[in-house]
């Protein structure tokens, strides 16, 4: 996820990737119940009934890292807080059920503040349909918000990252870019946009930032359209495909023409020097989802998700075998290394 501003004083010397793959080899290892542990989007667990697995994720907004006090309406926190995680469990195609929250309040902090962003909350978990049913309170130097969510899904029918295959199609669900529109927005002295806050396009960018969408019956129509691997896009399309192309063995063709950036982006580069398909790829934040689809399962899932939901299902590129790398393929036809390049929570940027 895009910071907010402050960045870390001595920047670690690992990525966050790196991070978590010693952590996986700590984990490794039985245990019982375990569908599928550490690596994904979320955890899938044995329910307590046969056939139905719990979906369990976990995610944190940490003042000063994702989140500038002095900027954001404690009702967007809440709120966004709540959909990053209903995202991931989304992203395994399931349904979200409970929320956790552990909140960590430093001493400045008012009620009232504290009272709209519970109001957020609550007007996320309404939204996607969950329960609030626990947590916990401490002091802390800064804000850290910690949400858990617990979903479910049908026993096998969840869709995990590893499955790519290759001649499969990668698909992407509406726009990209929005979100990290928005933040450069937030981040540019109002002087230097002229009208852009007052335009209808420039308050678009900034709802992408502070009220993103999480795509749960999407996920699930994928699903059944035959989705092979799927996750969110919470950190760019170069860095999180890549991340499922890893999972899953194989190599990637990215058409670069064909990646969908949002139309609010490309008017926001005719007031700032933002490059739109930079955004777009590596700009974090979109919560669109990413998926894998047999050929003969696109056509499909395009217009049941456009008939369903209105929403875009764009063909961006194919799934190759990982020899063939994992390519950029510009729009006179030449290739080069897509960068898999996005938000690095641990990385220098
Ligand atoms: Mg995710």
């Amino acid at each position: 996820m895009e910071p907010a501003g402050a960045s870390h004083p001595t920047p670690p010397s690992f990525t966050e990737d790196e991070l978590i793959a010693a952590i996986r080899r700590v984990l490794s290892g039985d245990h019982p119940g375990v569908v599928l542990g550490v690596g994904d989007d979320a955890a899938l667990v044995e329910g307590s009934r046969p056939g139905a697995e719990l979906v369990l994720t976990t995610d944190m907004l940490v003042e000063g890292v994702h989140f500038d006090r002095a900027v954001v309406a404690p009702r967007d926190l809440g709120y966004k807080a709540i959909v990053v995680n209903v995202s991931d469990v989304a992203a395994m195609a399931g349904s979200p059920r409970y929320a956790l929250l552990s909140l960590g309040l430093s001493p400045g902090v008012e009620p009232a503040w504290v009272m709209e962003l519970y109001g957020g909350i609550r007007a996320a978990c309404d939204e996607y349909a969950l329960s609030l049913v626990g947590g916990d309170l401490s002091r802390g130097r800064d804000v850290v918000l910690a949400v858990t969510v617990v979903g479910a899904v049908q026993s096998g029918r969840a869709v995990p990252r590893s499955g790519a295959r290759a001649g499969d199609r990668i698909v992407v669900t509406g726009a990209l870019g929005a979100a990290a529109g928005g933040l450069a927005l937030t981040r540019t002295p109002p002087a230097r946009l002229g009208d852009a806050l007052g335009s209808d396009w420039g308050r678009e960018l900034l709802r992408a930032l502070d009220r993103p969408v999480a795509r749960v019956g999407e996920a699930e129509t994928l699903a059944q359209a035959g989705a092979t691997a799927m996750m969110d896009l919470s950190d760019g399309l170069a860095l999180d495909l890549h991340r499922l192309c890893r999972e899953s063995g194989v190599g990637a063709r990215v058409r670069l023409a064909d990646v969908p950036v949002a139309p609010q982006v490309r008017l926001l580069a005719g007031v700032l020097d933002v490059d739109p398909l930079a955004l777009a790829l590596s700009g974090g934040e979109d919560y669109e989802l990413v998926a894998t689809l047999p050929l003969d399962g696109v056509a499909r899932a395009r217009s049941d998700l456009d008939e369903r939901f209105g929403v875009a299902l764009t063909e961006v590129g194919e799934v190759v075998e990982a020899e063939l790398g994992y390519v950029a393929v510009r729009d006179d036809g030449s290739e080069r290394e897509l960068e898999p390049r996005g938000w690095d929570h641990f990385g220098t940027g």
